[in-house]
């Protein structure tokens, strides 16, 4: 039906993934991997982009994993849309797009969870608890069924990225993990599936997070290095408009996600804010 370039495999099993895995080993040919909850947007494309230059093969995974939403989150209400999701990975010439079942991935006997010591216990890990819990355990069992040589991520999740790349590490997973920067929309807010539950009022406070970001650089670049005095200047932005809830603005070290007071080296400015329902997290690497 389809060209010959087109062609996608659209894999709903675990065994089935894993076959295609290891056929496609024996036959000498290296995996790419791009992990996703689908409702695909410009950012995840950019990912895919990058996994088909870096293997002979990619796949894509659309999968919204319960066991990273805590009760009360959105996971039942999270946008869902998986024949437009299909059609924009068959654009990017993905070979595989693999949809497991939730009760595939979790059945009844399910107990066997990855926790890392200290990354989780900054940024989002405070507000979600259970959130890179469910995050490593599903990555590692993604990692085990598409069997990658190259997975890809993006820098807009800074934590979960650095998340992943110390889990590989300290898991000895044979994976390399490319982080890709954040795709954002033209007036600069950084692209996300939940993007989709703003409200057209509800924008310019959207905004607001990517305009603190820019805020701290440039009061870095007067010689500013109070990290407390940056984020007072960050929380009036976001402020300034209704309807939004600050969760935290941090500034913190790159590599270990401690808080940072006095900015010497380039920082990590993250930020989670809810505006209206929706909450959004942004960051940066500031410099001095
Ligand atoms: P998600 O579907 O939101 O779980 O995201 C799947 C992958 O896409 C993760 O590695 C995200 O970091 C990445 N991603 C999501 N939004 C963006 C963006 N705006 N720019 C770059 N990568 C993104």
């Amino acid at each position: 039906m389809f060209q010959e370039d087109t062609v996608i495999h659209i894999i709903n099993t675990i065994h089935e993934m894993q076959a295609y895995a290891n056929r496609s080993m024996g036959r000498k040919k290296s995996i790419a991997f791009v992990p996703t909850m689908g409702f695909l947007h410009e950012g995840h494309l950019v990912l895919m982009r990058e996994g088909r230059k870096r293997a002979d093969i990619l796949v894509v995974s659309i999968f919204v994993n319960p066991a990273q939403f805590a009760a009360g989150e959105d996971f039942d209400s999270y946008p869902r849309n998986l024949d437009r999701d299909l059609d924009l990975a068959r654009k990017e010439k993905a070979d595989v797009v693999f949809t497991p079942d939730r009760t595939h991935l979790y059945d009844d006997g399910f107990q066997t969870y990855v926790n890392l010591q200290k990354l989780p216990n900054h940024l989002c890990g405070i507000s979600r608890p259970i959130f890179f819990q469910g995050v490593a355990t599903v990555v590692t069992k993604l990692f085990n069924i598409v069997k990658p040589t190259v997975a890809i991520f993006g820098q807009k999740d800074y934590q979960q990225l650095a998340v992943i790349k110390r889990m590989v590490r300290d898991l000895n997973f044979d994976i390399e993990i490319i982080g890709v920067p954040t795709v954002r929309e033209q007036d600069g807010l950084a692209m996300s599936s939940r993007n989709s539950y703003l409200t057209p009022e509800e924008r310019p406070a959207a905004f607001s997070l990517f305009k603190s970001l820019n805020t701290a650089q440039r009061l870095c670049n007067e010689g500013i290095q109070d990290a407390d005095q940056i984020i007072h200047q960050a929380t009036a932005i976001i402020h300034s408009h209704k309807n939004t809830e600050i969760d935290y603005i941090s500034i913190c070290d790159p590599d270990t996600l401690e808080e940072v007071k006095t900015i010497t080296n380039p920082v990590l400015m993250a930020l989670a804010v809810k505006v209206g329902k929706t909450r959004l997290i942004d960051n940066m690497i500031v410099t001095p």
